[in-house]
């Protein structure tokens, strides 16, 4: 059976994850998280103190970029791929309230998107794959033969991820998730290089009122009626 590419994009803490997961084990196709990259570069950024409250050094970040590698490997158990960063794996520290509120300045800038948008499109380059993001559909896979645009109102996004953070032990307050989910937004479709936008062929999905296993169903169906249209 012809294999497909998806994309999905949409705004912050949309699930966007949750059901390309789904989505890429129930069709046995890979999963990329290319938001796990740019965290990943944002990371390594920290790291270095390029970037802190105060300052950001984006030169010296740009002149580190060849010093940046970022792979996935796969991880039976979790029954998905985990982003390593230089060889150590990195899962758990880029999804800290920290990474998130430097991640979007690093993501505006054009060599690091450059870098990594060339790397997502070799990885797939062979289809078979479902990959999240703000700009899959529009500049990293244009061609994609599902493209779907997530959404849910803010204060359920919030609420999504204040929930995942503080399962994951971190200490935070609902108000500071909110006010992150909306600036990273607001950054993320204002840049200047591939904002976050609908691409025209992309199916708008708002899946505020629909549960996990409703958002996925809808959404396989829709996969297999692309993947039968391409054969
Ligand atoms: O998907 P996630 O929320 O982990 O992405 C973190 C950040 O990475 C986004 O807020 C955005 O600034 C950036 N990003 C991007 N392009 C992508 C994926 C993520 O600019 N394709």
């Amino acid at each position: 059976m012809n294999k497909i590419t998806i994309a999905i994009d949409g705004f912050s803490s949309t699930g966007k994850s949750t059901v390309a997961k789904q989505l890429a084990k129930a069709l046995g196709y890979v999963y990329v998280d290319s938001g796990a990259m740019y965290r990943a570069v944002t990371l390594f950024a920290m790291q270095h103190n390029f970037i802190n409250e105060n300052e950001f050094d984006s030169k010296r970040l740009i002149s580190e970029l060849q010093n940046i590698r970022i792979s996935f490997n796969f991880n039976e158990e979790l029954g998905f791929a985990e982003v390593y960063l230089n060889g150590k794996n990195v899962e758990k520290d880029i999804r800290t309230l920290e990474v998130s509120s430097f991640v979007s300045p690093v993501a505006e800038i054009s060599e690091v998107r450059k870098k990594l948008v060339e790397q997502q499109q070799e990885m797939g380059k062979n289809k078979g794959v479902v990959m999240d993001g703000r700009d899959i559909g529009t500049v990293v896979f244009p061609d994609a033969e599902l493209k779907i645009f997530m959404n849910a109102s803010a204060e359920t996004r919030a609420n999504r991820r204040y929930h995942e953070l503080l399962d994951r032990g971190e200490d935070i307050n609902y108000d500071e998730v909110l006010h992150n989910v909306m600036l990273r937004d607001n950054i993320d479709s204002s840049r200047e290089d591939s904002p976050l936008r609908k691409a025209k062929d992309a199916i708008e999905f708002d899946n505020s009122d629909l549960t996990v296993q409703e958002q996925f169903t809808t959404l396989l169906n829709l996969a297999k009626k692309a993947i039968s249209d391409k054969s």
